[in-house]
């Protein structure tokens, strides 16, 4: 079945056919690195990620940006809070955030641009829109001239009034119009800047986007992605400066949203506290547990976060690993079912459900893998600990005991072999004799 795509533009579904067939172009919007993401920053990643996989398997080439926002106020505010250098802070949780999407399965992007690499290329493309009359300069700002684009707004289909509301900024008196965004801002000699022809100053949000995905994948490019919350203002200001500054009536073919990830209801985010950290949920249960939990709702619903989800997720995953555990599986073709379920808007719950109705070992896990679950060696899956436990005995500790029960058997000394046993069911460790020997899983 050939993909269809739920496209935000024209608020249909859409069969998926890419400017090049030969080479996809896909950008996500990444985050704002100043600490830990929460687990509704990981769900973009994750679902985009399936469809990475999906359009890997289908063209002969796939280039996939997701960026890294490392210039920012929050994290001007946080590095001095934490009395350290900027760099220092965005270096840090720039590496535990893709350490953490890394442990909930997402591939590595094609590129993982940081804003900062990329600040030449936003002069140069702020320059290109002030000589192109689409924006201009006052009191050491740049502003986008919304006026100037006769159809700004086409994507979050905003009326005027509501385009100049959402805004939400103080009306600035060098605003020639109150919807104008800030394309460029001036620093002070304590906030980091760039020396450019309008001052030393630092970019706006939205042009970061505009200039990395300008840069990696072209002018126009096939999908581009990201959460709900960004539809206004920021991928309508990617929109405008791209479109302006480059001359076409696209910058990309397909915009695709994913729902909140919400919690009791409310939206998950850092600005209202309701949030948990991927980093602390990976202490208490395994990344692909987490990774099920994001793909069990479809990605434009939202998902009510729950440790209970997460619970069942794991549970979910003991049993397909132990209809894994001592087979042997031979490399199959992804099941019709769950490519036609991906295919249909990268439909995840139908895929899941299509996972429980697979008998054959083989199928279910080219199944699952197509989702980027059970990517591991099932033994090593019930091998799990979390954080809390990981002072109970280690791997070779217990495979040690295991070996002294079985001399303990052999002997015939079965008060002994009990007795061990036992010790490890007091230590969080299940031993389970079968025909091929014993195996084990924290549990
Ligand atoms: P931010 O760092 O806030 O720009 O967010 C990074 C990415 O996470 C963006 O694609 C957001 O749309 C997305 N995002 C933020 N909060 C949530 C949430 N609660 N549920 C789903 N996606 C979210
Ligand atoms: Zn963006």
């Amino acid at each position: 079945m050939s993909l269809v795509v739920y496209n935000t533009l024209s608020r249909e579904k859409e069969p998926f056919e890419p400017l090049d067939e030969s080479h996809v172009r896909l950008y996500v919007c990444g985050p704002t690195v100043y600490d830990y993401v929460h687990i509704g920053n990981a769900r973009p990643v994750v679902v985009f990620d399936v469809l990475y996989r999906l359009l890997q398997r289908r063209h002969p080439k796939v280039t996939y940006v997701r960026n890294i926002t490392d210039i920012d106020d929050r994290i001007i505010v946080r590095a001095a809070e934490n009395k350290e250098s900027i760099e220092a802070l965005t270096t840090r949780t720039g590496a535990a955030y893709q350490g953490d999407m890394a442990r909930l399965g997402a591939l590595p992007p094609s590129a993982e641009p940081r804003a900062t690499e990329y600040v030449g290329q936003m002069v140069a493309l702020i320059e290109r829109l002030v000589a192109r009359g689409h924006a201009y300069a006052a009191e050491g700002h740049v502003l986008f001239s919304v006026p100037s684009m006769e159809d700004y707004g086409r994507l979050s289909r905003r009326s005027r009034d509501e385009l100049i509301a959402g805004a939400r900024v103080e009306v600035a008196p060098y605003k020639k119009d109150p919807a104008d965004f800030v394309l460029w801002k001036p620093s002070t000699d304590a906030q980091p800047g760039w020396p450019s022809p309008w001052g030393r100053g630092r970019p706006g949000w939205h042009i970061e986007c505009s200039a990395m995905s300008g840069s990696l994948l072209g002018e126009t490019f096939d999908i581009h992605a990201g959460g709900l919350d960004l539809i206004f203002p920021h991928h309508e200001n990617e929109i405008a400066q791209s479109r302006s500054a480059f001359g076409h009536a696209m910058m990309a073919k397909y915009w695709m949203h994913n729902g909140f990830l919400n919690i009791s209801g409310e939206k998950m985010s850092k600005s209202l506290g309701n949030f948990f950290t991927v980093h602390e949920l990976l202490d208490q249960y395994p990344g692909e547990a987490i990774r099920l939990l994001l793909l069990s709702a479809h990605y434009r619903q939202p998902l009510d976060f729950t440790h209970e989800g997460l619970v069942q997720a794991k549970a979910t995953l003991d049993r397909w690993y132990g209809a894994l555990r001592g087979k042997t599986l031979a490399p199959v073709a992804i099941p019709q079912a769950v490519e036609d379920a991906l295919s249909d808007d990268i439909n995840t719950p139908l895929a899941i459900s299509a996972l429980h109705q697979l008998r054959d070992p083989s199928e279910l896990k080219a199944g699952a893998n197509a989702l980027g679950l059970l990517q591991q060696d099932a033994e090593a899956w019930f091998r799990w600990t979390p954080a809390a436990a990981a002072d109970g005995p280690s791997d070779t500790e217990i495979e040690a005991a295991i070996a002294a029960r079985q001399a303990a058997r052999k002997a015939k000394d079965f008060k002994e072999s009990d007795r061990i046993r036992d010790d490890l069911k007091a230590k969080g460790v299940i031993l389970e004799d079968g025909p091929k020997g014993t195996t084990w899983k924290r549990g």
